[in-house]
């Protein structure tokens, strides 16, 4: 049994009492406290109502065991540190032993952390620089070549007991891993993730990266540096590889915003001449290695810049009389169509739970009846209740959200101003694309699909005000009438 569980075979170990494990108790207590918990074995034991699994039980487990462990002692202090943690992790209080660059520990409250005005600088100048459409090599480059510190040594420089995970040389500088580092780290929205690591209990020493879903992340834990749209768009550009142009440090306008519309693999710019004359387009490449599309897509880039141009401004323009129309609505108006349509889908998705409820219930008679086999009742209930479950989750967020709205009473649109803060736009540049475009597809006909970003909310700002305008018309044919 024990090899298979090395092996990996088996993950769980089901005995009917304790004293099937071993006979000699502290052998046993051996596997159950540190081998099981250290290979990540669940270990059940019916008789005595035990499972590993079920944290409340963690202790009941030992109880057999207790008067023969004489490190008792030593447990419940290390059980009651990592509890102390876990409620100041919950609390978002800030408990490992060094601030993160950009932040500082609050002198007043060591476990808050406040912005470090100075680092918090860089941090958004990092931000913008990868918005701009530099690399991560070029923005280290840039950092080191005026003199800016690196996380560590400005660490060392204050003082900090900051150990640093890459000393190669005595003077670290910036590279692309520590900036990568500092665009990928959501501590610069205000939270606080931690506890990614945890032992298994005090006896194991080894770390063991956690579930992600199982990671204490408080918003709002402390003051944000970068906006979550900002942080949005520099994790997509993060995700696409993107050119940069030759003897520049930053990469074209468009770079990394073309997929082909049929296979939707990315398209990549290509240069020719013709009659001493250079021409760059775009290719599928998914043609271009063989697999996925039987043609290349080939577009031209002038002609390509022209026409997303051409349609930013035209996007530019309907949010620009969204705006108008808002302004002449006014929010109030919104806010009610908003809290009504939640009602609606509120509605909706509460008729829809009991309609599975029902189902669920009539699965059972079924099963009485003998038109389905027990094996059959067990999978279809298990489908019904996972359903119900995520329509409870959705209406609970909806309720959530309607109280957000009515709370707050007033309507965020910040989304709004970025398009239209570039009203004037002469010219595609890579900051502009990145904050207003998602991406852009090309299909075989040469026809081609931009996505804005924000789509979700165009949309529904477009519905709200459609709506508003059709309640305005009902009023007016009200008071005609
Ligand atoms: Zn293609």
């Amino acid at each position: 049994m024990l090899q298979e569980l090395k092996e990996g075979r088996a993950n769980c170990v089901i005995v009917k009492d304790l004293s099937r494990l071993g006979r000699d108790y502290i052998e046993t207590g051996k596997y159950i406290e540190k081998v099981f918990p250290s290979m990540g074995v669940r270990f059940i034991a019916i008789n005595d109502h035990v499972d590993s699994l079920r944290k409340d039980q963690a202790d009941e487990i030992i109880i057999p065991f207790k008067n023969l462990i004489n490190d008792s002692y030593c447990r419940e202090l290390s059980n009651k540190l990592r509890n102390q943690f876990r409620i100041q992790r919950q609390n978002g209080e800030f408990i490992a032993n060094f601030a993160f660059y950009g932040y500082m520990r609050s002198p007043e409250d060591k476990h808050q952390l406040i912005i470090d005005e100075a680092a918090a600088e860089i941090v958004k100048l990092i931000f913008a620089k990868k918005i701009e459409g530099y690399s991560l090599d070029k923005i280290a480059m840039y950092l080191n070549q005026y003199g800016v510190p690196s996380p560590c040594e400005y660490k060392k420089k204050n003082g900090s007991n900051y150990v640093c995970a890459f000393k190669e040389r005595s003077q670290s500088l910036w590279g692309a891993a520590s900036v990568r580092r500092i665009l990928t780290n959501r501590i610069y929205l205000g939270y606080l993730e931690q506890g990614k690591m945890s032992s298994p209990n005090y006896k194991i020493k080894k770390l063991k990266a956690k579930d992600e879903e199982d990671w204490v992340i408080v918003k709002d834990a402390h003051e944000a540096i970068i906006t979550e749209d900002c942080f949005q768009v520099v994790q997509k550009l993060l995700s696409r590889d993107t050119q940069t142009v030759p003897g520049r440090d930053t990469v074209y306008p468009l770079s990394g915003m073309f997929f082909c519309g049929d296979c939707h693999e990315s398209m990549t710019r290509y240069k020719s001449k013709r009659r001493d004359k250079y021409f760059q387009y775009y290719i599928c490449s998914g043609n271009k290695h063989k697999r996925g599309c039987a043609s290349n897509h080939s577009i031209d880039v002038d002609k390509m810049h022209e026409k997303v141009l051409n349609a930013i401004k035209l996007q530019i323009s309907m949010v620009v009389e969204m705006e108008e129309l808002r302004k002449m609505y006014g929010n109030q108006a919104i806010i009610n169509i908003k809290v009504k349509r939640i009602d609606e889908l509120l509605e909706q998705n509460r008729i829809e739970v009991n309609k599975q409820q029902e189902f669920r219930m009539k699965l059972y008679e079924n099963k009485v009846d003998g038109i389905i086999t027990h094996e059959e009742y067990l999978s279809m209930k298990q489908r019904y209740t996972d359903k119900i479950a995520s329509l409870q989750k959705i209406i609970s967020e909806l309720e959530q959200e309607r109280t957000e709205i009515l709370d707050s009473s007033e309507l965020n649109c910040s989304w709004m101003q970025k398009f239209i803060e570039n009203r004037n736009v002469t010219e595609l540049d890579r900051q502009l694309v990145v904050t207003l475009i998602d991406k852009i597809e090309i299909f075989e006909d040469k026809s081609i699909e931009i996505t804005f970003n924000f789509k979700d909310e165009f949309l529904l700002m477009r519905e709200y005000l459609l709506k508003a305008s059709e309640d305005q018309e009902r009023a007016k044919e009200v008071r005609h009438a």
